[in-house]
C-alpha cells in the first residue's frame, strides 16, 4: 500500500484552512489526556528530531504531565541535518542547540521533569537503523506505557522508519501505541483515502495550553528563521505553525 501513496514533501503543503474547512471534523470522536494515558501510566515520546514531540502531542502531553503523569521523551535523532552546507547551522551547532530547543519548549508546557533519553541516531538516517532503534527501544518501553510517535504513513523517512521501529518494539513488550500525523497533515487533504480515518480521535485544547503550546513552537529558533548563509527559507513552513495553533491535536488511537 505504502508505494502506492504519493507522499512527497512539496511546498507549503495542504493550507490549515482547508483541513479547518473540512465538514467531516463534527464526526471525530474525541479523547481527553485521562483516557488516552490513564492513570498509572506513562506517556512516553518517540520524536525522530527535536520539535516533532511538541508540533504533534505538545497540548496532550501537557495535560498528562498536569495531571500527574510520568512523562518520558526519546529523541531518535538530535535533527543535526536541517540545514545542509550551511555555515549559520553546521551539524556541530544543530546537536548542541536543537536539544536546548526542545527542553526550553518542555518548560513552557510544563514538561521540564520529563524523563529524556536521546539515542543519537543520524538524523536523515533511521531508516537504515531500524533494528538498532527498534532494540533500543525495547530496553525503554514497559508494558505500563502508552507510547506515542509519528504515523507509518507520515511522508518522512525518518518519521516513517520511527513509526515503524516503535511499532514493533511496542508490539513486543505489550505496551499501548498511538500514531500521530506531522507532516501528514502536509501531503494529505481532507478525505485522503490513506488517512486512517477510523482510528482518528480529537483531543481538545483549553486556551492555556493553546497558548503555551504556541510559546512552546516559537522556542525552536533554528527551525523558524531563515538560513542567512544559504538563504533557505524556515524549516518549519507557516502552515506547519498555523497547525501547531489549534485548539487541538489529532492522534490515531
Ligand atoms: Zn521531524
Amino acid at each position: 500500500m505504502e508505494a502506492l501513496v504519493d507522499r512527497q514533501l512539496r511546498g507549503q503543503g495542504t493550507e490549515e484552512a482547508e483541513w479547518l474547512g473540512w465538514p467531516a471534523w463534527k464526526a471525530v470522536a474525541g479523547v481527553d489526556a485521562a483516557r488516552l494515558v490513564p492513570e498509572g501510566h506513562r506517556a512516553v515520546m518517540v520524536a525522530p528530531h527535536p520539535d516533532d514531540e511538541v508540533l504533534a502531542v505538545g497540548g496532550l502531553l501537557s495535560c498528562c504531565a498536569a495531571l500527574g503523569r510520568e512523562v518520558a521523551m526519546v529523541a531518535v535523532t538530535d535533527g543535526t541535518a536541517s540545514h545542509p552546507r550551511s555555515s549559520e547551522w553546521p551539524p556541530e551547532r544543530l546537536a548542541k542547540e536543537r536539544p536546548l530547543e526542545s527542553s526550553r519548549a518542555w518548560r513552557c508546557l510544563g514538561l521540564g521533569d520529563s524523563q529524556a533519553i536521546r539515542l543519537g541516531i543520524p538524523d536523515g538516517g533511521v531508516a537504515g537503523e531500524a533494528a538498532r532503534l527498534a532494540a533500543r527501544l525495547g530496553e525503554i518501553f514497559t508494558p505500563r506505557d502508552v507510547v506515542f510517535t509519528t504515523w507509518r504513513l507520515d511522508g518522512h523517512p525518518d518519521h516513517e522508519a520511527t513509526a515503524k521501529a516503535s511499532i514493533e518494539a511496542a508490539a513486543r513488550c505489550g505496551a499501548r501505541l498511538v500514531e500521530v500525523p506531522v507532516w501528514g497533515w502536509h501531503w494529505a487533504r481532507p478525505a485522503e483515502p490513506h488517512w486512517p480515518w477510523s482510528r482518528m480521535r480529537r483531543v481538545a485544547l483549553d486556551a492555556d495550553t493553546v497558548r503555551r503550546k504556541r510559546q512552546a513552537v516559537a522556542c525552536f529558533a533554528s527551525q523558524l528563521q531563515p538560513d542567512r548563509s544559504t538563504g533557505a527559507p524556515p524549516i518549519l513552513l507557516d502552515s506547519t505553525v498555523a497547525r501547531a495553533a489549534r485548539d487541538f491535536e489529532v492522534v490515531f488511537a
